[in-house]
């Protein structure tokens, strides 16, 4: 298992929810997304009716799951969780929206995996409250009209463009959750630490959170296993000294890169000459699928300016040379 993926398995989803901030106070930094949020939940509480359909797009484990979970309970209603993936036919949909009540937010994550049948069924849902559903089949088959209460889809994806457009469209806010910045994760990793109540010092908690990719959902794991190793390894305190080695000995290098990454751009320096290269022949060479390098590897890497994309394909840039001591070519 990749230590630094920004994917979560069901053991560290069930670890995650002792994690969550529960209100916009307790969530730290995406101060954009916030102030926004804050308006529009004020307003419609102010008009007792539902929250505007909300989009929450940008790269896993940034906390899109928790913020939606945040916007039920600022305003003191229901959450109800789903996916993409999870819902097959329209009838799964429909089952989970006559389910809900009004004001309830309906949580659906990876929604642009949404099958398109059961897409063209939100519609109306998000516009009108209501779907019309086919009941009876071959000659008796007739649509039935069925009243919605008013309610808020909040749904997340990894990237918007993946959205068909009728349904971006239907979203009164969207928001783009981005990476954080180091002062962010350090308190979160402080935080974290506090509700483990593990004993950490200002200059580990740096540490952490220069290392984990500006994600949350990684300081958060970093922190679980360097608090184990600081327990077997020292007095259970985590400083730097303690944080720099676990990283270390977690092959998370002083970049916080891990061994992925490094695969990816060793393989452009060495097999490509620094590129250009195309996504598919990467994702190949390093046994990946497309997608995975492109919403996972890339985008850090990207920020971090160790390579970019050009219209040619994926290169590399002289500091991802002069990470690895090679010679610039
Ligand atoms: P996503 O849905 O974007 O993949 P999650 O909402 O599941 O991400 O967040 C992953 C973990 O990171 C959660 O356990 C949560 O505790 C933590 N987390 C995310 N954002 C924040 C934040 N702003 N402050 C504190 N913890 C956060």
């Amino acid at each position: 298992e990749r230590i630094l993926s920004p994917e979560a398995d069901e053991i560290e989803k069930s670890l995650e929810k002792s994690l969550r901030p529960r209100f916009l106070s307790q969530y730290i930094g995406q101060d954009k997304v916030k102030t926004e949020l804050q308006i529009y939940i004020e307003a419609a509480k102010n008009r007792s009716e539902a929250l505007d359909h909300v989009l929450l797009y940008g790269p896993p484990g940034l906390g899109k799951t928790t913020m939606a979970m945040v916007i039920a309970n600022e305003m003191n209603v229901k959450i109800r969780t789903t996916s993409g993936p999870a819902i097959e036919r329209p009838g799964d949909l429909v089952a989970i929206l006559n389910e809900l009540e009004p004001g309830d937010v309906l949580f659906i994550d990876e929604i642009h995996r949404l099958p398109r049948v059961a897409e063209e069924t939100l519609y109306s849902a998000m516009e009108d409250y209501y779907v019309d559903i086919m009941v009876g089949q071959g000659p008796t088959a007739h649509p039935v009209h069925f009243p919605l209460p008013p309610f808020t889809l909040v749904g997340a994806t990894t990237r918007a463009g993946m959205l068909s457009a009728p349904l971006r469209d239907r979203f009164g806010i969207i928001s783009h959750m981005e990476y954080y910045e180091e002062e962010d994760l350090r308190e979160i990793v402080l935080r974290s630490a506090d509700i483990f109540q593990t004993e950490i010092v200002e200059e580990g908690a740096v540490e952490i959170a220069r290392r984990s990719r500006g994600t949350p959902r990684i300081a958060n794991r970093l922190l679980k296993r360097i608090r184990d190793f600081a327990q077997v390894q020292s007095d259970g305190i985590i400083d730097r000294f303690v944080a720099d080695q676990a990283l270390h000995l977690l092959q998370v290098d002083q970049a916080g890169l891990d061994y992925v990454d490094q695969k990816l751009l060793k393989t452009m320096i060495e097999l490509y000459g620094g590129g250009p290269v195309g996504l598919s022949t990467l994702a190949v060479n390093i046994g990946e699928e497309r997608e995975t390098v492109e919403d996972m590897y890339e985008p850090y890497l990207i920020q971090k300016g160790f390579m970019k994309r050009t219209p040619r394909g994926r290169m590399v840039t002289p500091m991802a040379y002069e990470h690895f001591n090679y010679p610039i070519e």
